[in-house]
């Protein structure tokens, strides 16, 4: 698409627009009619053409996080149009009609963020979970009845139609057809996680070996990392038959059904040669206590 041309607009007011809505803690995902100010600052308004769905969206659904007041709008990987500009946004190269993916906000100042550490930033908790707008202001939607709906979700609330999203979330503009771009949603928090602890935490040798437990987007992009990187040993472990072919097809050269495999731990000393260096847990605590068992590294 052509890029229109850039319209600095902070006035734009009363949009009417939709978005999946949760009324109250355990409440379901309910599409809603809403209305939007228009961005302020150093925010975007973005059309979302997708989206991704994350464990966070569905613990936060069901009000385990407490910082999180209802009704509040989630979703956190979404990717979609310019639509309008900020008068605050200092970066000059996206303009409206722009194809943009984006991630988490953060503040920019902290000294984490200052180390280039975003994902850690000191504001990190109240910006993202605690949904509060980084500008300080009342949240950018409201309900037709008036009531406002916290929809600064990780500066983004992207299970929206048009979402008023903080600069910082921008990660990207999509350089390719919008059309293929869904599966690059996930980039903004379930790939980075997998693939950045492969890449940025662990950072395996090629003679290391690695497990992933659980292959879901967080999964299988670590095991995408660790290919990457050379790995001669990537075992996978899931009860899924269909995700142990893919991790197969993605670079997994082992493939466990925790379901067939009696012994994992002794499975797994097996194939690594007596311990593995590194495992991910992308499931949970029945995962975690196998990898005590390993006595072997647990990485967060
Ligand atoms: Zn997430
Ligand atoms: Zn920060």
């Amino acid at each position: 698409m052509a890029p229109h041309h850039t319209t600095h607009d902070s006035h734009a007011r009363n949009i009417e627009t939709v978005a999946y809505v949760v009324e109250h803690a355990g409440a379901d995902f309910a599409l809603q009619n809403i209305v939007l100010d228009g961005p302020q600052g150093n925010e975007y308004l973005i059309e979302m053409k997708y989206t991704g769905i994350c464990h966070t969206d569905l613990i936060c659904q069901t009000g385990s996080a407490p910082s999180l007041q209802f009704p509040a709008i989630l979703g956190h990987e979404g990717a979609g149009y310019i639509r309008a500009i900020g008068d605050g946004v200092q970066r000059t190269d996206i303009e409206v009609g722009e194809f943009v993916l984006l991630s988490f906000n953060f503040c920019g100042e902290c000294k984490r963020c200052r180390r280039h550490q975003p994902a850690t930033c000191l504001d990190g908790g109240k910006l993202h979970i605690g949904a509060v707008r980084a500008n300080g202001g009342p949240p950018p939607a409201r309900l037709k009845d008036g009531r406002s709906v916290q929809s600064s979700f990780f500066g983004q609330s992207s299970f929206a139609a048009m979402s008023v999203v903080d600069a910082t979330c921008v990660a990207m503009r999509y350089p390719y057809d919008p059309e293929d771009a869904a599966i690059f949603a996930a980039c903004g928090c379930g790939f980075q996680t997998g693939a950045g602890t492969v890449l940025n935490v662990l950072k395996p040798q090629q003679d290391d070996s690695i497990v992933v437990f659980g292959l879901g987007g967080v999964g299988l992009t670590a095991l995408m990392a660790a290919k990457y990187l050379g790995l001669h040993h990537i075992i996978a472990v899931d009860i899924n038959p269909g995700r142990l072919e893919l991790a197969k097809e993605l670079g997994a050269t082992h493939a466990l059904n925790s379901k067939d495999v009696e012994d994992m731990v002794t499975a797994l000393r097996e194939i690594s040669d007596g311990g593995v260096d590194f495992a991910i847990d992308c499931v949970g605590e029945y995962a975690r206590q196998r990898m005590h068992a390993c006595r072997i590294r647990e990485a967060d």
